[in-house]
């Protein structure tokens, strides 16, 4: 019988430990846009761009005009679990922030050459911070607006296995250009602005009305075919704009999913979406649906993957029931096309 060498147990060294953990966040260039993002929003920001290159591989810009970083966090920022959102476990339980886990920046870091760029309202100048897989290499004072810069290049260059799995530019790019589009629907008093190698692919106004961004970003000839309507219940406040059964698709990429503000994944809202529509398609065709939910931060987990893609509600029958519902009730009212086209 062989003799199994028994290896003693030490601990990673933290840049192996930080590459690791990265990966659980950062597996593609979407998931850095997405945390950028959404750290802008974080800082109340009311206008964000974004800018990408060769699909975000080789550069990735997110500039924000929000609350800025003060100098003396600039560097806590980039650590693992250091946040200003949450305080406390008891915090975990109502999180109103989209970030609250303290490790976007760290992952970030740590897989890609990173430039962050800031300044507060209260500060005469800002500062900018380099890093090279996540060690500084650069911090100096600079004259800079108020707001925040990340700028993202040569992601993976020190990780070659995640290299490797990275898809062409233009799938990357479509996932990204896909995600910009939902946020700046469900942000849209927040103005937002796209840049694809150098083409602004689109900017919103900022001013407020999904459907005009729907129009902006999408199409008219989309916004046309869409049945605009609120519903809310004790617990549950939906916004939703759905197509008419008529207008269905071979697929559900045109479904998009809100909660509280989260783009996420979830399989009780395409279920309810399906319910609704039962009756009225065939097996294999889907509708449009944009469905922005509101529930109370205490009926909701977000805390069940640190990609924050899907969210767990305490009650996933009420809420799949309440949408199926909503929806059914303003396909059958003949008024509710008639009512988006007054709104114009
Ligand atoms: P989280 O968002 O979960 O707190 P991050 O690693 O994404 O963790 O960011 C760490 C901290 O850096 C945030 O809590 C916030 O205080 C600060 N920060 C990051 N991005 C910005 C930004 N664009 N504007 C202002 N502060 C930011
Ligand atoms: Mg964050």
């Amino acid at each position: 019988m062989d003799i199994i060498e028994k290896k003693r147990i030490t601990e990673l060294p933290k840049h192996v430990a930080d590459k690791i953990a990265a990966g659980e966040v950062v597996d593609r260039p979407l998931s850095i846009v997405k945390e950028l993002v959404e750290n802008a929003i974080d800082a109340g920001s009311t206008s964000i761009v974004v800018e990408i290159k060769n699909g975000g591989k080789s550069y990735i810009r997110v500039t924000d005009n929000g609350s800025g970083i003060e100098k003396g966090d600039v560097e806590l920022a980039f650590k693992r679990h250091a946040t200003s959102k949450i305080r406390n476990a008891s915090d975990l339980d109502s999180i109103q922030s989209l970030g609250f886990r303290g490790e976007a920046l760290a992952s970030i870091a740590a897989v890609s050459r990173t430039e962050l760029i800031t300044k507060t309202a209260d500060e005469k100048s800002g500062i900018r911070i380099r890093l090279e897989g996540g060690d500084i290499a650069e911090k100096v004072d600079t004259g800079c607006p108020e707001g925040t810069t990340v700028i993202i290049e040569d992601l993976f260059f020190n990780t070659p296995a995640r290299l490797k799995f990275m898809k062409p530019d233009a799938t990357e790019s479509t996932l990204i250009i896909d995600f910009i589009s939902k946020m700046a629907l469900a942000y849209a008093q927040i103005k937002f602005r796209l840049i694809n190698n150098g083409n602004i692919l689109f900017s919103t106004t900022g001013k407020g009305d999904i459907y005009s961004n729907i129009l902006t970003i999408y199409s008219k000839d989309l916004g046309d075919k869409l049945i605009h309507f609120k519903e809310k219940s004790q617990e549950l406040t939906l916004e939703a704009f759905v197509s008419a059964p008529s207008q269905s698709k071979t697929n559900r990429k045109s479904q998009i999913f809100f909660v509280n503000g989260r783009s996420i994944a979830s399989k009780v809202m395409e279920n309810a979406v399906t319910d609704a529509y039962s009756e009225k398609l065939f097996e294999g065709r889907y509708p449009i649906a944009f469905l922005f939910l509101q529930v109370s931060p205490d009926k909701l987990d977000v805390n069940i993957h640190p990609n924050k893609k899907e969210v767990r509600f305490d009650d996933e029958r009420a809420v799949r029931d309440f949408i199926g519902s909503a929806i059914r009730t303003n396909l059958n009212s003949k008024d509710a096309i008639a009512e988006i086209k007054k709104d114009q």
